[in-house]
């Protein structure tokens, strides 16, 4: 076993003769979330902070004891900076990343940390005075556009006619940088991009389905809990499709070939062949996204010494091993949103118990 893979596992970094930032016992309650987290996001500098949020439950505790770390990195827009924030918890699943435009859409970006703090992970998210919108001036005009609309010219077009009433060269020449800077560094050769949203108001999933806006952009359609219309994902792969649909989840699959190019990060990733799952949920219900984030990432598996993707080891249900069931890890997941304290320990123990022994697996070893 590797030394990496005994850290995940917990122990002593002997090597080094570090001590673990802090240690949880089984049964032991964590610090309530975001305490120290929160204070440390207003530093504009680096970051290597101690973080005791995490789940102080069985297997899931395995991951808390890796350091988590904030990078701001910043890219010029005109006269504009934006913070590109990068939080990473433990270093070891740099293949999964959650990246979140828009920053008032702010519970997808908690829920994400919660997840990384959990299993590892990166989450980016875009810090500038704007809320969804980003504006800069250029040679004294000012422009605004919607940064989830800018990975093709077409949308990059489309998006700064649309807020600014004009798109002259190099307005679109600065987005287009500013676009590629996001997808060289976070997007391009990764194996699996989580995008993460919140919505409200007539945004739902039903916009996917028949007479729906967003009907033609759609490949298939799952809409196995219709009680949450908000909660819901968007997949360009046939394989993340069939997966959350096993677990009862609202699942649109895009149509990659005929989907409208708004210039929309799913329209990129589904050019380029690109695992992409798109995240939405209700403003505020931190919980239900939490659960959502949180069966892809039990899911997913790592790009660690070289494992193979869902994606590229075909079938997904074939590829995993029996202790990582779907329906077995579908019933646990929703019983972690229990009610009863009791039930919800139970599940906690039952998932990381899954996880201590899915971790080989998850790291190609
Ligand atoms: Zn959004």
């Amino acid at each position: 076993m590797s030394f990496k893979i005994r850290q995940y596992l917990g122990e002593q970094n002997n090597a080094t003769g570090s001590t673990p930032p802090f240690k949880l016992e089984a049964g032991q309650n964590a610090a309530p979330d975001d305490g120290p987290l929160l204070g440390a996001l207003h530093s504009p500098q680096r970051l290597l902070h101690k973080t005791p949020n995490i789940r102080a439950d069985q297997g899931l505790r395995l991951f808390a004891e890796a350091p988590s770390a904030e990078r701001i990195y910043k890219e010029q827009i005109g006269d504009m900076t934006v913070n590109v924030r990068v939080y990473s918890k433990g270093g070891q699943r740099q293949d999964l990343i959650f990246i979140n435009l828009h920053h008032s859409e702010k519970t997808s970006v908690q829920a994400a940390r919660r997840i990384a703090d959990e299993v590892g992970g990166m989450v980016v998210d875009l810090v500038h005075p704007g809320g969804r919108l980003v504006t800069f001036k250029l040679h004294g005009k000012s422009y605004t556009f919607d940064p989830n609309r800018i990975f093709t010219d077409a949308g990059i077009e489309k998006t700064l006619r649309g807020y600014s009433r004009s798109a002259p060269p190099a307005a679109k020449m600065a987005v287009k940088q500013f676009a590629e800077a996001l997808i060289e560094k976070y997007v391009r050769n990764r194996r699996v991009i989580m995008a993460v949203h919140n919505n409200s108001g007539g945004f739902k999933v039903d916009l996917w389905d028949k007479n729906g806006r967003y009907e033609k952009d759609t490949a298939e359609i799952f809409k196995g809990d219709p009680k949450h219309p908000h909660n819901f994902f968007i997949v360009t792969t046939m394989e993340d499709f069939n997966l959350l649909k096993s677990y009862g989840y609202n699942v649109v699959r895009q149509n990659n070939e005929h989907a409208t190019d708004d210039g929309s990060l799913s329209i990129f990733c589904g050019r380029h062949n690109i695992r992409y799952i798109n995240v939405e949920a209700q403003h505020g219900d931190e919980l239900g996204q939490k659960s959502m984030l949180r069966t892809m990432a039990v899911n997913s598996r790592s790009a660690e010494d070289g494992a193979p993707s869902q994606l590229q080891a075909g079938n997904a249900a074939k590829s995993q091993p029996a202790k990582l069931d779907a329906a077995n890890i579908r019933r646990l997941v929703k019983a972690t949103e229990s009610k009863d304290a009791r039930v919800r320990e139970d599940a906690l123990n039952a998932l990381g118990k899954i996880g201590k022994n899915a971790i080989p697996d998850f790291m190609g070893i």
